[in-house]
């Protein structure tokens, strides 16, 4: 029997009208990306999100740095956008030319315009089960297992890959909904020991088919969030056999891409609420 496919993009697409109807509520929303060099994927990831970002009704901002730009410049700026009324939320695209400390920056954004959630004090409010703004992608696996009604509570929860952006995040969200969670990464001995124990496997390495289906426990869920660009296209982190065994798996592509991008825009009106007042940032 085959997986059934926990598709982002029906989702993702309810999700964006919902934004769209909030901004019209709010009157307008105010996003200002910071872009510096010429990333060419980075390129590729700004565009998508100012193109969804301005589907939505957002007034979004495109702001350009050359690559030689220096950290304290790139600080100047982000504190004159912390400041201004214009301005609900700052996403700095990552990575940042080796001259930069990207810790620095990170730190730099207004925890209350921080919309990629990527902020200590955005992190440390999430770690604390009391979570504020959280980074997308986690943020899109959750709404995507709710919406599929994937049972957490009890369940056991295998993570693969500790990063900021994704490992970590979503083994705290896992967490907060009762799941008992393992996190494995590089160091982790006999990966297929914990993922074959997993009622909810979710994959966040960059590695091609590290997950084979002999490592996938029968009828287990399997979130797939793997980005791989080869030469057979863009694929998963887990082989698409696995769909053999699991009851419901995530396509890649097709599955969690789109949902980060409809969670960030969110994450833009959560950050208008926390600029107008509507909400009270925490702390
Ligand atoms: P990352 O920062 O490079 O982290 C990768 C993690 O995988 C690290 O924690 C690393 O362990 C672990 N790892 C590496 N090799 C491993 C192995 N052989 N066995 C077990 N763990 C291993 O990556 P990321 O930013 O989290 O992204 C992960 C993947 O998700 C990438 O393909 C990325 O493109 C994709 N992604 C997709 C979306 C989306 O919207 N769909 C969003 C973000 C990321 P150590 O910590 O020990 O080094």
């Amino acid at each position: 029997m085959s997986a059934t496919p926990i598709k982002g993009k029906p989702l993702a697409d309810r999700l964006r009208a919902e934004v769209a109807e909030e901004v019209k509520t709010l009157g307008r929303v105010g996003l200002v990306t910071v872009l510096v060099g010429d990333d060419p994927a980075s390129e590729v990831y700004i565009r998508l999100k100012h193109k969804a970002a301005t589907a939505a009704g957002i007034d979004a901002t495109d702001v350009r740095l050359p690559a030689d730009t220096t950290e304290a410049d790139l600080l100047a700026r982000v504190s004159e956008l912390n400041g201004s009324d214009d301005v609900d939320a700052i996403l700095v695209q990552l990575p940042l030319p080796s001259q930069i400390d990207e810790e620095k920056v990170i730190r730099a954004v207004a925890p209350a315009k921080d919309v990629d959630g990527f902020h200590p004090l955005n992190a440390g409010e999430l770690y604390l089960g009391r979570p504020a703004i959280v980074s997308a992608t986690p943020r899109g696996i959750m709404a995507l297992l709710a919406e599929h009604r994937i049972e957490l509570d009890g369940a056991r929860a295998v993570v693969i890959g500790r990063s900021d952006i994704v490992g970590k995040p979503i083994a705290h969200l896992l967490l907060q909904a009762n799941a008992t969670v393992t996190l494995c990464h590089s160091h982790t001995q006999d990966l297929a020991r914990h993922t074959l124990d997993a009622d909810v496997l979710v994959v966040a390495v960059g590695v091609p088919a590290l997950v084979t289906a002999d490592m996938v426990k029968e009828r287990a869920v399997v979130v797939d969030v793997g980005m791989n660009r080869t030469d057979a296209g863009l694929v998963g982190d887990v082989d698409p056999a696995a769909a053999e065994l699991a009851s419901a798996m995530t396509p890649v592509p097709g599955g969690v891409g789109p949902m980060t991008i409809a969670c960030l825009l969110q994450n833009a009106v959560v950050c208008a609420r926390y600029r107008t007042g509507a909400l009270v940032y925490p702390g």
